[in-house]
Formats: structure tokens, sequence, C-alpha cells
């Protein structure tokens, strides 16, 4: 079997919490147990958002937890040539076009339709700019916009059945259709969450994702991605989410405490790694079923 080679991919755009370093320990032990590597990538391409304090908060956070990390760290801003390539290349294909709807127009029209198609996101892009005529899309591409996946059209392009092998869930059935036409470059990033980390985590030779189960959809589309591109598919681990008092799901929006203030409280970050590796929770916390994910 290859070198396993795991990864933590926090977004600089808030303190992290328990949860994060949950993740965090089980992506590092997977690793560590088998003489595997342990990277890490900012994924800090919401430049309104991403905040250079908080990759400092992240890399005192690991240092606290005594989680070291093979290699440079990755991180996304500094890749956006080669998100470009990749956009590029879907764009020859024809997979992929420009949207210039906003997101009330989006709303409007899900709103104006009787059978509007959801996911499990909620409503779907109902493929407004999809069907623009070539003179149309040439005319506006002064305006604003985005960049989606024609996933219909993708689709019929990849083997079927997609499939990806999920430590928890065992072989899944990907069915990227059911997120509709997902956005490949934003209004206001050249690229958008879903391509950044299928490439990364092909570039970066990840052969193991650990993740929380809110990222479990995610994967579906990821493997269309992965497909499309002649990327590899890594393995994927999906863990349960933390939950706290009252089984809420933990999340910065919750006020759950950072892991920055459990730091200057004094607490001893390699001990809470050690407990958080054999799966022991502070008190208080709870893993939280499976389903609930957001
Ligand atoms: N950057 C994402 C987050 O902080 C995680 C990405 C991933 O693990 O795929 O939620």
């Amino acid at each position: 079997m290859s070198r396993i080679v795991t990864r933590f991919a926090p977004s600089p755009t808030g303190r992290l919490h328990l949860g994060h370093a949950y993740s965090a320990v089980r992506a590092h032990a997977l690793a560590r147990e088998s003489g595997g590597a342990f990277l890490l990538r900012i994924e800090d391409i919401d430049g309104t958002r991403s905040r250079p304090e908080h990759i400092d908060g992240i890399l005192a956070d690991l240092d606290w937890l005594g989680l070291d990390y093979d290699d440079a760290i990755n991180y996304q801003s500094e890749r956006l040539p080669r998100y470009a390539e990749a956009l590029d290349r879907l764009k020859a294909i024809g997979l992929a076009y420009p949207c210039f709807c906003t997101r009330a127009e989006i709303a409007a029209e899900i709103a104006a339709s009787a059978h509007a198609p959801h996911g499990p996101d909620g409503a779907l892009y109902p493929g407004t700019c999809r069907r623009l005529t070539a003179a149309d899309r040439a005319a506006r591409m002064d305006e604003p916009h985005a960049w989606r996946l024609d996933t219909e059209a993708a689709l019929a392009e990849v083997p079927s059945p997609l499939t990806w092998d999920d430590a928890h869930a065992g072989t899944v059935f990907a069915r990227p259709d059911a997120f509709g036409d997902v956005v490949l470059a934003r209004k206001d990033a050249p690229t958008s969450y879903h391509l950044a980390v299928t490439l990364d985590d092909a570039a970066q030779g990840v052969t193991d994702v650990v993740r929380g189960a809110d990222l479990f959809a995610a994967t579906h589309v990821h493997r269309l991605l992965q497909t499309l591109l002649d990327l590899p598919a890594p393995r994927y681990h999906h863990h349960p989410l933390l939950a706290g008092e009252g089984g809420a799901r933990l999340a910065k929006r919750h006020g759950a405490p950072a892991l920055a203030d459990l730091r200057h409280g004094g607490m001893d970050g390699p001990a809470l790694a050690a407990e958080l590796r054999e799966g022991r929770l502070p008190s208080g916390y709870s893993l939280a079923p499976a389903g609930v994910e957001d």
C-alpha cells in the first residue's frame, strides 16, 4: 500500500474550535500511525473573509496541540494560476459556462417555479445562464460573472457509476447531479472551494481525506471534478461532528469556545490531543449522530 498522506485544511476565516482540533488530530494520527505524512493547507481563497491573524491562530493552535506537519504549508491564495488553468480546461471542453445571475435573481427564479429541484444543500441553481446563446454570453462578458459546471453534460463525459471509498460509509455512489451546476469560480474569487480542494488534494498527493461529515455531500462533486480533470481519487474519512451542550453542532456561530481560549486558559494541548486521539471528548461534548450536519 502506498504511504498514507493526510491533510488539515482550515479556512482562516475565524478561530478554530474543538471540532477542528478533533479533525486535525484524526488526520495527524492516521498519517503518523503508519509513518505517513500530515500536511497543512490554508484555504484562503476568500479574500474578504480570510485574515492573517486567523492564520497565525491556526499555527499557534497546532503548535499548542503538538501536531507537527510535513513540507511547506500550502496557501491556496498562492495557487490561483493553477486553478485558472483547470477552469480553462473545463471551459475548453464546453463544460463550464459563465453565470451572470445575482443571488436575488436566482432566488426570484426559484420562488417563481412551482417545481424548483432541491438537493442536499437546498434549491439548485435553475440553469438560467446555461441556456444563454453564445451571442448573449459574448455580449455580457464585461458584466461580473461566476463560472458554473454544466453538471449534466459533465456526467455524460465520465464513466458510470462514479464511486468513492469511504472509511465510514463504505462504497458510496456519487450523485453530483443532486447538486446542480455548482460554482467553479466565484464572482469575487477566481476559483471555488470545490475546484481548489480537488486540485490541491491531488497536487499535495493526499491519499486519505479526513474531514467532518458536513463535507460528505461535497465529495459527490469532488469525485466528478477529479474524474473530469484526470486526478486520482483519495479515500475519504468523513468523521462525525462534535456537538456541545444540548447536542448542537459546534460551529463558530454557536459561540463554541475557541482553541485559543482553551490555550490561553492554560489547558494542556498535547494532553487534549492525546484524549481526542483516543476518542475521548472533554465533558459537555459528544459526537453528533450521523445526519446532524448543520
Ligand atoms: N476549508 C474547509 C473548512 O475549513 C475544509 C476543507 C476540506 O477539508 O475539504 O471547512
